[in-house]
């Protein structure tokens, strides 16, 4: 297959992390341009200070938007109405009509459109995944707790309209959730504490259910968590396996057995896969944790942080 010629738009903390290195990494890629407002990288290849001055400077395959996901739609629209392939930061979009509107364009178009949940691409994650599913949920206990201030440092989008607040980390637990249930998980009471700005929760408590099951399903994201981090997701299957996730995913631990640690990467395989959407001319835009997160909007009590 010939190289996609990929840019990157929006040069913050995941770009530079991660994308960078995975384009970098997978030779079906070459990084061929940035778009970025303020960072000027040295990686030998143009830097345009908008997308629009990109799209007409540089011949591209494909984009990665690693952008804040309230810019991603209009800024993925655009790119995919230019012919190219684009992959989406997590959250998707700021609205589930958005990730839908993408699809259509992407079907229309002809271009796969590739909304990433990285947090699925641990592969202790896709092995406790292959349990739960044959097995089926008795209990699902999601404690996802850090310090805004240490892990998004001057990230003032988060907490701004379309910013998801908590629920920007916490969305990673329930692309994790969403995945670990064999039947759909739903919201039946979400407890949102507001942060002082007035528009995006800082604390959450979720009440869910799935396959019929309503009691010890449940979910807990805290922005003001001060020592250490909890990113932990904790499952009792029917057949009364207990599997438990920690660091996000990386870790897992199926009853009193050996910690397994994920191999390969989230990112690498992220890669792997927007190069294999793009061989097979598909799209891959799943909405289920995004939907999740609208359904506590719009189900939950609001009191202040
Ligand atoms: P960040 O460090 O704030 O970077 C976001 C970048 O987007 C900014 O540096 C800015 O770059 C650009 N940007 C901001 N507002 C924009 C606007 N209105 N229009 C166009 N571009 C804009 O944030 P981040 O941590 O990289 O997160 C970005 C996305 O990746 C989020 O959705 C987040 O959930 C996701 N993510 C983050 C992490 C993590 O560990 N941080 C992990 C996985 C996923 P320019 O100055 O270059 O334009």
């Amino acid at each position: 297959m010939a190289e996609t010629r990929i840019g990157l738009i929006g040069f913050g903390k995941i770009a530079v992390d991660q994308h960078v290195p995975s384009i970098q990494g997978n030779p079906s890629f070459r990084l061929a341009a940035v778009s970025s407002r303020n960072a000027r990288p040295d990686l030998g290849v143009p830097v345009f200070a908008d997308v629009a001055s990109m799209l007409a400077g540089v011949e591209l395959d494909a984009v990665a938007i690693c952008t804040p996901p309230n810019v991603r739609h209009d800024i993925a629209r655009t790119c995919l109405e230019a012919g190219l392939h684009v992959l989406l930061e997590k959250p998707t979009c700021s609205t589930l009509s958005e990730v839908a509107d993408l699809e259509a364009v992407a079907h229309r178009v002809g271009r796969s459109a590739f909304a990433t949940w990285h947090s699925r691409f641990n592969d202790t994650v896709v092995r406790a995944a292959g349990i739960t599913r044959a097995e089926g949920i008795e209990t699902l206990d999601i404690q996802w707790l850090e310090d805004v201030d240490k892990w998004h440092p001057g990230q003032d989008w988060i907490f701004e309209e379309g910013g998801f607040g908590v629920f920007d980390p916490g969305i990673n637990a329930l692309s994790i959730a969403t995945i670990l249930c064999p039947e759909p998980l739903l919201v039946r009471g979400a407890d949102l504490r507001i942060e002082r700005r007035g528009q995006q929760p800082e604390v959450v408590t979720l009440k869910l259910a799935t396959g019929g099951v309503e009691q010890g399903i449940g979910a807990r994201f805290d922005f003001r968590h001060k020592v250490g981090e909890c990113w932990n997701i904790d499952v009792t299957t029917r057949a009364g396996t207990r599997i438990a996730l920690r660091e996000g995913g990386a870790v897992l631990r199926v009853n009193d057995g050996p910690e397994e640690r994920a191999v390969g990467g989230e990112y690498p395989g992220i890669y792997a896969r927007f190069a294999e959407l793009i061989a097979r001319g598909e799209s891959e835009m799943d909405a289920g944790p995004l939907r999740i997160v609208a359904d506590a909007l719009l189900v939950g009590q609001r009191s202040p942080a």
